[in-house]
């Protein structure tokens, strides 16, 4: 029986959360209660190496978060408090605490019209001596244009930071975008593509800075000379990871044939889907659909009241500079704001059915603008 037929608070629960549970979770977990359950243990390893074998980046550090990921591949690079970090400010505000923690400064960077990628125009005025690092975050699996952010970056000399909480097994050009950057973060918190319950990882093409990553997050190994805390995953989160690294590649195809069939499904002209960035191929963490010519928070409300939850209203749709603590950071960022306010999220996760993607497209194709529909009243 489909899902959606359990009523909206069955539908609701199945929507938000993908179950990542796995038969083979036990076992795994029992081998880390056999062998070690501490963040230098055997299967923490074992973890690291599966997510090196699937995205062939040879660098991997299994972290406590995606927050302790941030902290962590920022201490890749030499800067000091006070810095400047650009960073977007569509991401969410997750990324942009740990800066704070650091003594960085956030500088709020546009994206490009209809993306959440940096705007290459805004970025290059943004650029000043004291820019350290630059962050892009690519949001809901949608890929961005990391190979011209590279190329400012390595044109500049600065290192470029990927958040990529958000786009795990997303890829451009034929590349996971892991390989764009000179370090990427992820989380594999529970409402993520891969689940640990909490947890992440860190990766680098560059040994000396996936080094220093490690180090920091193992109190500078100890040695009395390097600054450091304890960023370590432990044992069980790993074995977590060790027994779901192996579904990640079935489970992108699975998702991105659900974007593919409720794409198919859809026939509305009050919104479209976002344009997917040349040479992108999401990853189907979620549908984004953008709404045209109105406010797109009306697709959200119109979602959300028959049951289909909508992932953007975490971020309230807007800008992070709006919220009290970045407010002193607050800049001029049209894209992002029209961006933010025009987005809904609709769910691909694995666990949906054919009969939920049919619900679904139903009722997003039966959606009439809150404005037009007291037009005609
Ligand atoms: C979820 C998320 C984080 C934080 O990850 P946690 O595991 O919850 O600490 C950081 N950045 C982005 C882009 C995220 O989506």
């Amino acid at each position: 029986m489909s899902k959606v037929m359990t009523g909206d608070s069955g539908f609701r629960a199945v929507a938000e959360l993908c179950s990542h549970r796995q038969p083979s979770d036990i076992d795994y977990l029992e081998r880390a209660l056999a062998t070690g359950l501490t963040g230098t243990s055997l299967i923490v390893l074992e973890f690291e190496q599966a997510i090196t074998a699937i995205y062939g980046v040879p660098h991997v550090v299994a972290v406590s978060s995606g927050a302790a990921a941030v902290m962590a591949a920022l201490k890749g690079f030499d800067w000091s408090p006070g810095q400047e970090v650009i960073v977007s400010p569509t991401c969410p505000i997750c990324t942009v605490l740990p800066l704070l923690e650091h003594g960085l400064v956030p500088v709020f960077c546009d994206v490009r019209p209809n993306s959440f990628g940096l705007c290459p125009d805004d970025l290059a005025r943004l650029i000043s001596p004291k820019t350290c690092v630059i962050i892009e975050v690519p949001m809901w699996g949608y890929p961005v244009a990391v190979d011209e952010t590279q190329r400012i970056a390595a044109e500049h000399r600065i290192p470029l930071v990927l958040d990529l909480a958000h786009a795990h097994m997303a890829s451009l050009r034929g590349r996971y975008l892991a390989h764009y950057g000179d370090v990427a973060c992820f989380s594999t918190h529970d409402c993520k593509f891969m689940s640990t319950g909490e947890g992440g990882f860190v990766m680098s093409q560059h040994e000396a800075v996936a080094s220093r990553v490690r180090s920091y997050t193992r109190f500078g190994n100890l040695d009395g000379k390097s600054p450091g805390i304890n960023l370590k995953m432990g044992g069980l989160q790993a074995a977590l990871g060790v027994a779901r690294a192996p579904l990640l590649k079935q489970h992108l195809a699975i998702r991105q044939g659900h974007r593919q069939k409720l794409k198919a499904l859809l026939d509305n002209a009050h919104f479209r889907e976002l344009p997917v960035t040349p040479g992108g191929s999401p990853s189907g963490y979620a549908l984004l659909l953008q709404a045209i010519g109105h406010d797109g928070r009306d697709l959200v409300r119109h979602q959300v009241s028959h049951g289909i939850p909508s992932d953007i209203r975490k971020y309230d749709n807007r800008p992070l500079y709006e919220y009290p603590l970045l407010a002193k950071y607050s800049r001029h960022c049209p894209n992002a704001t029209s961006l933010l306010r025009s987005l809904t999220t609709i769910p691909l996760h694995p666990d949906l059915c054919e009969d939920d993607l049919v619900h679904i497209a139903h009722v997003l194709n039966r959606y009439r603008p809150e404005s037009i529909e007291h037009a005609y009243a």
